[in-house]
């Protein structure tokens, strides 16, 4: 299959195990042209859907990594594990929406929407690693995006509320 890194189609397998409690077949491959090594999975086409990598590379979808994403996210912020799973399930059940086959930055976007309802600090913080934050600008760019969307339920207490 075609190398990640050259984009040559010619590899060797130099190891192959079962993975996934028998359910994956993973391969280590040796590209032929530049030697570099990559993984590939084997399953049956169940409908699981595969992720792809800014590499090239894919995987299978694997909501515990999704999870683990929002848990640091939200460190501090969220108190229950059971609001996480429950992000990360929705999160799978709208990335098996998307196709066979989904973009890791889809994926991406996908966690976004629903920290971005849940906490706007986990928000940032996923969106900081997510997009790549490379200086203060984007960082205050995307906290006044934040403020537009959010503006209407964060409007000053009223003075009847006490
Ligand atoms: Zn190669």
């Amino acid at each position: 299959m075609r190398c990640p890194y050259c984009a040559s189609l010619e590899d060797r397998v130099v190891d192959s195990r079962l993975a996934d409690g028998g359910a994956a077949v993973r391969r280590r491959r040796e590209c032929l042209a530049c030697g570099r090594r990559f993984t590939t999975y084997e399953r049956a086409d169940t409908g699981v859907p595969w992720v792809r990598k800014r590499s090239g590379a894919r995987e299978p979808f694997d909501r515990s990594k999704i999870a683990a994403g929002i848990t640091a996210a939200t460190a501090g912020r969220v108190e229950s594990p059971a609001t996480v799973e429950e992000v990360a399930r929705a999160v799978e059940a709208e990335a098996l929406a998307l196709g066979p086959e989904i973009p890791s930055e889809a994926i991406g976007r996908l966690v976004l929407e629903h920290l971005r309802i849940l906490d706007p600090v986990a928000y940032l913080r996923f969106a900081s690693v997510y997009k790549g934050f490379e200086d203060v600008a984007d960082f205050e760019r995307e906290v006044l995006e934040l403020q537009k969307t959010t503006a209407p339920k964060r409007r000053p207490s009223s003075p009847g509320r006490s």
